[in-house]
């Protein structure tokens, strides 16, 4: 793969550019471009640059609407409903994650219901933001099919990625964003792109078959859940808690309503913060350090989150794709 060095700096100009260019206003392309940089800039790689044209080709069927804000509205003392109006689920968790957060830290506890924003990016820049406000922070969100239900050879789940936060004083948080498919479609598709073979079991060729060729997978077969029926079944309580509970659709009808513009579809999502100077006593944190620290001694255990947060560390420039790099040029 031929790669092209650009800085941090250039990353997010080359981002905002594009979407300023696509129907973006200032604040939302300021905001996704951050998001992106931010992508590229801890390793997360199938949720930077790589999704920008895939947000273009949303912003320019007009299913997105780059100009839009949030409707927030505060149901209860722990219940937050946001309504998206269609605009990207960045600038819709910008606006309304210090609502939750001041609202889990009054009460204890508070949810975010959110409807109709368009998510394709990572979940860890969400619950990690609540996290770093010392609160424990779960979040997970739908797509359309690409995932069979155990005992199924058609797709009926979306890839269901769910994160986890948890605080931790003068350190990063530790966190978990996983795809609840045995590998993202992100993933699977950048395996394609670069010529490497993925795990059996990681899904199915269209005539059902297991297959090592992400190109048999991302082109017309099926994903698997991870870790067989326990991770179908968790991936069966996203859709019920990005769906039904913040009254929103499932995958499946997602994939109904969707003009397949290859643009995020809108659908919902679930975020619970959680205050631990609530629910526990003054030694939660000196608690939980000592549990990581037991954890880190035992072998070769990392943490999740520290390999993002230590390729964060590196503010030089980072190796991007040339044949990505030159398509998004062109989309302005
Ligand atoms: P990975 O399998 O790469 O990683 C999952 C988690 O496991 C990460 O938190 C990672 O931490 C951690 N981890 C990996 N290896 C180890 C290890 N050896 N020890 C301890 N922890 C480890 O992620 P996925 O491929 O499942 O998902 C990639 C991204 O795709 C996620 O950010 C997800 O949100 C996103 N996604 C978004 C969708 C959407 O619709 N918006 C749909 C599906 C996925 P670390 O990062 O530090 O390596």
């Amino acid at each position: 793969m031929k790669t092209i060095s650009l800085t941090l700096e250039e990353i997010f100009n080359l981002a905002k550019k594009t979407l300023l260019t696509n129907g973006c206003d200032e604040e939302t392309s300021n905001i996704l471009s951050d998001l992106i940089m931010k992508a590229e800039r801890d390793g997360s790689l199938s949720h930077g640059l790589f999704r920008l044209p895939a947000y273009v080709s949303g912003l320019k069927s007009g299913k997105i609407n780059g100009k839009a804000r949030p409707n927030i509205k505060k149901i209860s003392s722990s219940v937050i409903k946001v309504d998206g109006n269609n605009s990207l689920a960045p600038m819709v968790l910008n606006k309304s994650i210090p609502e939750l957060v001041k609202a889990a830290k009054d009460s204890g506890v508070a949810v975010l219901a959110i409807t109709n924003s368009h998510h394709m990016a990572a979940l860890w820049p969400e619950t990690e933001a609540i996290a770093e406000q010392g609160l424990v922070a779960f979040a997970c969100t739908s797509y359309k099919p690409a995932v069979a239900p155990t005992g199924s050879v058609k797709a009926l789940f979306g890839t269901n990625p769910i994160s986890f936060a948890w605080p931790r004083k003068n350190n990063t948080p530790v966190v978990y964003d996983m795809a609840t498919a045995s590998m993202a479609m992100g993933e699977v598709q950048v395996a394609k792109r670069e010529g490497h073979k993925v795990p059996l079991g990681t899904g199915l060729s269209k005539d059902g078959k297991q297959t090592t060729d992400p190109g048999e997978i991302a082109d017309g077969g099926v994903l698997l859940p991870f870790g067989g029926y326990k991770g179908s079944a968790i991936a069966m309580m996203v859709e019920l808690m990005a769906g039904a509970l913040v009254g929103d659709n499932f995958s499946f009808e997602t994939a109904v309503k969707d003009n397949n513009d290859g643009g995020p579809p809108s659908g919902g999502e679930f975020i619970l913060a959680i205050s631990p100077n609530k629910t526990s006593d003054t030694k939660w944190q000196e608690h939980s350090d000592k549990f990581f620290e037991k954890m880190k001694s035992m072998g070769e255990v990392r943490l999740p989150g520290e390999r993002r947060h230590k390729n964060r560390i590196d503010k030089g420039p980072r190796n991007i794709n040339e044949e990505l790099v030159n398509k998004i040029k062109s989309l302005s």
